[in-house]
Parts: structure tokens; C-alpha cells; sequence
């Protein structure tokens, strides 16, 4: 098998692909913080850009893509689907291991997908500045690599940990003249108290969140951007799966198990969706792994119920599976794996048994890194590592099975800023 497949330019799809379509029950619906009603969605307007809130509540199976994001998208897609025949060696399984690599976009992760979308519907409507939070820095520099390309300006909010931690992130936001301030800062009401109290406050993404919604809805020329959880911004992450089954398809191969690592569920939906779609229409069994840090376990041990999507109450409330909006995740490495809910799609599907939910800890995730790195050659992201785990415990499963098992799973980002993490697990 040849190591990289084709990235012929017509595997790039002209569609998202919305699952809520072929789903036979949907999921309950946002719920109003206040009022604990259904969420009449114009109510979204202060903050969401009309075109985003029309594609959120989207019952439409294909939702087409704007030229100019395809034209964006083709710097970088289709990106490479790689056949792991080093890892295979190294793990003497028989699986045949295929990975979907979307650390080859600009900024080096999945967040590019839904970015680049998110900023042309801003654009669209004349929004002057994007504003959002950044946890561990590649939501924020996806954002403000997309605002730079369409023309919108971009403020973000960053945890203060990951500000010190992750000087490189803040720096490519800079060069691509985004506005990046540490969080909790001076400059908001939310932020104000805690900083005068302690100018050193590492903050936390639900600071963060309420910092930038602050901001936006005291500025009328500004929206809000979201890298996560919602219907919109997995429905944008779709063009990962659906590439990945056109180059399969090529190869006359189709997957066993789809696995990928969840924080907010976005690029686990991108890669396994189109591929749910054949289990739901087709007849076809293919098996789904959704993987998360032991450390934050919302889909391993939380609750399936209505929570609300920061910590400070401000958002609609989700039905989804949540650890409590007040849960306090340990400083992991994988700062896009802390969240304490789940996308409720995501949640939908392993409430009905379609997606397995599987944790791995942290020891296991940086040797998955170790492994991958010394046999691949490419250092995961210690997000995407958490996949890797579950595909090498997979791989080494198959030994005692028949056959060849595919398995298709999604490298979501490189590690390349995340040094410190890796110098920290001593590897
Ligand atoms: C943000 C991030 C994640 C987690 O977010 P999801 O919405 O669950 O995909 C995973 N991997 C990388 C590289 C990320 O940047």
C-alpha cells in the first residue's frame, strides 16, 4: 500500500454534510439560561452571525460550501490520508492503520475547517471583529489566520497559563495582526475583579468565554466565534470524514473502526460522521470510538442532562453529557481535551450506543505520542495522541482476531508548540 493516497482536488467536498438529517430522533433541543424554554434561535442574533445561526438549526443533508471558502480550503485540502505502515511494524498487528493528517493546515490543527467558514460568514455580513478564547492557542490562531484571510478582525481572549506557557502560539496570532490579551484581564468586567485581585491568575476557558461574550455584546460591530460543540461547527468538520471516504474508496478499502479524540466533540464528528451516515442509511457496521482523558471524563462518567456551556452560566443550556459546568479539570497537557460537556451530537450518539466512549490517562497518551512519533515521523498534537492510544490498543487487539482489520482514525493537529508538555513527561 502506498504510504500517502491521492489528494486529487475533486475529493474536496462542495458540501458539509449535516447528520441531522439521516438521524431518526433528534437530539432535545438548547434550552433559554433564564427561562429554561426551548431556545428561540433569533435570540442567538446578539451574538452569532445570522449565516452561522442559519446553519446551526439546519435540517438540510448537504449544506453547500461558498466558493471563496473552498478556494481558502484548497490551500491545504485535501489533506493527506496516510497509511501507517511504519506504526503496523512497530506494533506487529495485521490491522491495516489509516490516518486523516490535519496538522498540515496553516495553523496546524482541524480549527482551520470551521475558522475559515465562521470568518466568511462574518465578512458576509459586514462584522468588523471576531471576537473568542483561546485555550491552549490553536482555536484562537486558526480564528485569527481565517479573520486575517476575509478581512475581519479577531480579539482573543487567552487562558493566562497557556499565554506564558505557549509564547509561539501568541506570536503567530500577532503576525497575523490579531488582537490577543491575557485572560482575566483590565479590560472587561468579567475579567476586571479577578485580575486587581491577582494580577497572575492563570484563568480558565469559562473566564475566558465570559470575557469575550462580554465584549461582543457591548459592541454591536463585533460577534462571537466558537471553535467547538456546536451543530455548525461539526456540520464544517465534515469535509475531513468525507474526504477520507472518497480516498479510501480509491483504495478499494473501507473502515472497521473510526477513532478520534474529543474536547468538544468537533473533530470526531468531522472524521466519523459521513461514515455514521452508512451505518444509518446503508446497512454498513462500522464501529466508532470516541477517546478522552481520564482526567476529564465527560462522555466516560458524566451525566447526559441539560448544563450550561461555560462556567459562568451565560449560554444556553445543552443537553449533553457534562462533568457540571463548575468542574475544575487538572492542568493536563491536553489543554483542548478540558471541557466539561460534550457537543450534543456527539452526546446523542453514545447515549444511543452508535459511538463507543473509551478514556485513556496520561501516561498511556505520551507513550501512544512516543510511539507514533519514533515509527510515523510526524509529533502528534497530545489531543490527537489520546486517538492514538485507542488505535494502538486496537492494532494490538487484532493479533488475536481474524483478518485484516481497517482502522481510519483522525490526527487532528502536530505538537510542534507543545514542547513543554512533552519535556514536562520527562520522554
Ligand atoms: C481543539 C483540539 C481538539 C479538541 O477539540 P474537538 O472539538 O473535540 O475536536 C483536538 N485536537 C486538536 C489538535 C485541537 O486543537
Amino acid at each position: 500500500m502506498e504510504r500517502f493516497s491521492s489528494r486529487k482536488k475533486e475529493y474536496l467536498p462542495t458540501h458539509f454534510y449535516n447528520i441531522k438529517a439521516d438521524l431518526a430522533e433528534l437530539p432535545r433541543p438548547p434550552l433559554h439560561p433564564a427561562t429554561g424554554e426551548p431556545l428561540d434561535p433569533a435570540a442567538l442574533e446578539a451574538i452569532f452571525p445570522k449565516g452561522f445561526i442559519e446553519q446551526e438549526i439546519s435540517q438540510e443533508r448537504f449544506i453547500p460550501i461558498p466558493a471563496a471558502v473552498l478556494e481558502a480550503y484548497a490551500q491545504y485540502r485535501p489533506t493527506p490520508l496516510v497509511y501507517a505502515a511504519e506504526l503496523r511494524k512497530r506494533l506487529d498487528t495485521p490491522a491495516r492503520i489509516f490516518y486523516k493528517y490535519e496538522g498540515v493546515s496553516p495553523m496546524g490543527s482541524h480549527k482551520g475547517n470551521t475558522a475559515l467558514m465562521q470568518a466568511y460568514l462574518a465578512a458576509q455580513e459586514g462584522v468588523r471583529e471576531l471576537v473568542s478564547e483561546t485555550g491552549a492557542g490553536q482555536w484562537g490562531s486558526a480564528l485569527a489566520y481565517a479573520g486575517e484571510r476575509f478581512g475581519v478582525a479577531v480579539r482573543v481572549f487567552m487562558v493566562r497559563a497557556s499565554y506564558r506557557q505557549k509564547p509561539g502560539r501568541r506570536t503567530m496570532m500577532a503576525l497575523v495582526r490579531a488582537r490577543v490579551e491575557e485572560s482575566p484581564g483590565p479590560n472587561t468586567e468579567a475579567g476586571k475583579a479577578l485580575f486587581l485581585e491577582n494580577p497572575d491568575h492563570p484563568g480558565s476557558l469559562g473566564i475566558a468565554i465570559a470575557e469575550a461574550v462580554e465584549t461582543v455584546l457591548k459592541d454591536p460591530g463585533s460577534k462571537y466565534a466558537l471553535g467547538s460543540v456546536l451543530d455548525a461547527v461539526l456540520l464544517h468538520q465534515t469535509v475531513i470524514g468525507q474526504e477520507a471516504d472518497q480516498q479510501l474508496a480509491g483504495l478499494g478499502v473501507e473502515p472497521d473502526i473510526v477513532i478520534g479524540c474529543v474536547g468538544g466533540g468537533s473533530n470526531f464528528a468531522g472524521i466519523s460522521f459521513p461514515f455514521v451516515r452508512k451505518n444509518l442509511t446503508a446497512g454498513k457496521q462500522f464501529r466508532f470510538i470516541a477517546v478522552e482523558p481520564v482526567s476529564c471524563p465527560s462522555i466516560t462518567r458524566g451525566d447526559l442532562r441539560y448544563d450550561h456551556g461555560d462556567s459562568a452560566g451565560l449560554t444556553p443550556l445543552l443537553y449533553m453529557h457534562t462533568l457540571g459546568k463548575d468542574f475544575v479539570p487538572p492542568a493536563i497537557h491536553a489543554g483542548g481535551l478540558r471541557y466539561h460537556g460534550m457537543a450534543p451530537l456527539v452526546s446523542h450518539l453514545v447515549g444511543n450506543g452508535m459511538v463507543q466512549a473509551r478514556s485513556y490517562d496520561q501516561d498511556q497518551v505520551f507513550s501512544a505520542a512516543q510511539a507514533f512519533f519514533a515509527s510515523e515521523g510526524i509529533l502528534p498534537a497530545p489531543e490527537s495522541a489520546h486517538a492514538v492510544a485507542a488505535v494502538i490498543e486496537e492494532a494490538l487487539k487484532a493479533r488475536d482476531g481474524k483478518g485484516e482489520p481497517v482502522i481510519l482514525f483522525n490526527l487532528s493537529g502536530h505538537g510542534h508548540f507543545d514542547m513543554h508538555a512533552y519535556e514536562q513527561n520527562g520522554r
